[in-house]
């Protein structure tokens, strides 16, 4: 009854449970190592701090409110229309544009067992019903995701590759999704990792988006770029999804800051090839470790992996407390169904080596 004396949120929103991010560390205990956020060791390209540095001292300035630097540079870079480019404060915020966008009340959104959290967040926020449908081997399942499409199916978030699993579904697979769904379903493809990946049967979904009316590829700076503290996303979509979702849009969303980071540090393709070096570089270095002491490791194309701990005693908690007393901040996955696994990111060298000796280490107590 007093609930009546003051507001009340709409149905779905005390249902959510808020997003919980990765953890800094407290670095008055000497040295911490971040590997909680899938953040890049590089740091941003020098080119992309200049920019930003530049526009800083005109802050009284309103941004540009159509970002037009940052989408012509995405652009070029990957051979696009600009006019089919929507930006974004963080791909985060795409993610929940798209869900109230296209979700009316009681209608419904899918994604997978051990697929990345927000999803569920925009999708109660927007005050749809979250259908979780099961993976297989830790990677989404096509054809359940099909079986689970009901008549108040809008839109179906696939992150590909995955958070936190580094799986991914090679496209033939996705095409098939794709060729499945019933045309007004919209299907989002989260490539927030699509730079990394190493697979001659992955693509991004660019193509799929061009050459359909119902697929969005979002993307982000905040991993490969290394732009993460700007927030920046952006989507590649039909016009009539851009038309849509920039209606829904504060009228400047992107910040002066990000969008002249962001149109420089895409243009540095050296760079992103270094980030993408060294990720090969350590990825399977930091697998192959952790495997040799027992380790399962469920095999990542992401520039992180996710460690499974075995039931006796050596559990994930004991782990991650174990690794934060010396420094090594990783992510706790429970929420995400991996009770006892961690998510590390593949951090510097010294972030790595030490990674895995702390590890080496408990894996003998
Ligand atoms: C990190 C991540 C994002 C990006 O989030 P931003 O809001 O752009 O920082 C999106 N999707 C997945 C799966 C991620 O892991």
């Amino acid at each position: 009854m007093t609930d009546t004396l003051r507001p009340q949120p709409r149905p779905g929103v005390m249902d959510i449970a808020a997003y919980v991010p990765g953890k800094h560390g407290d670095a008055s205990k000497g040295k911490v190592h971040k590997l909680s956020s899938n953040e890049t060791p590089l740091g941003a390209s020098p080119d992309a701090l200049d920019a930003a540095a530049q526009v800083l001292s005109h802050a009284e300035f309103y941004p540009d409110g159509s970002a037009t630097e940052l989408r012509m540079a995405i652009a070029e870079v990957h051979g696009l229309n600009a006019q089919n480019i929507l930006c974004s404060n963080g791909s985060d915020e795409l993610l929940g544009f798209l869900a109230q966008t296209y979700l009316t009340a009681g209608d419904e959104g899918i994604f997978t067992e051990h697929g990345f959290l927000v999803y569920r967040i925009q999708i109660l926020a927007a005050g749809g019903v979250p259908i979780v449908v099961e993976e297989k081997d830790e990677r989404a399942d096509v054809d359940a995701i099909l079986a689970a499409v009901t008549e108040r199916t809008r839109i179906v978030f696939l992150a590909n590759p995955n958070n936190p699993t580094g799986t991914y579904l090679p496209f033939e697979d996705v095409r098939r999704l794709h060729a499945g769904l019933p045309k007004h379903v919209l299907l989002v493809l989260d490539a927030a990792y699509a730079e990394y990946v190493r697979r001659n049967d992955y693509e991004s979904g660019m193509e799929l988006v061009s050459a359909s009316q119902n697929v969005v590829m979002t993307r982000t700076f905040s991993k490969i770029h290394g732009l993460a503290a700007l927030r920046i996303g952006w989507m590649y979509a039909p016009a009539a999804i851009i038309d849509a979702v920039n209606r829904v849009r504060g009228p400047f969303n992107v910040n002066a800051l990000a969008i002249a980071a962001g149109a420089a540090a895409i243009r540095d393709r050296n760079h992103v090839e270094e980030a993408v070096a060294y990720n090969e570089a350590w990825l399977p270095w930091v697998t192959d470790e952790l495997t040799k002491i027992g380790l399962r490791v469920t095999p990542s194309v992401g520039n992180f992996v996710l460690v499974h701990f075995p039931q006796n005693g050596r559990s994930a908690e004991a782990a991650d407390a174990y690794l934060t007393e010396r420094g090594y901040i990783l992510r706790r996955v429970a929420g995400y169904g991996f009770p006892n696994a961690l998510r590390m990111t593949i951090g510097s060298e010294e972030a790595n080596r030490g990674v895995v000796s702390a590890l080496t280490e408990f894996m003998k107590i």
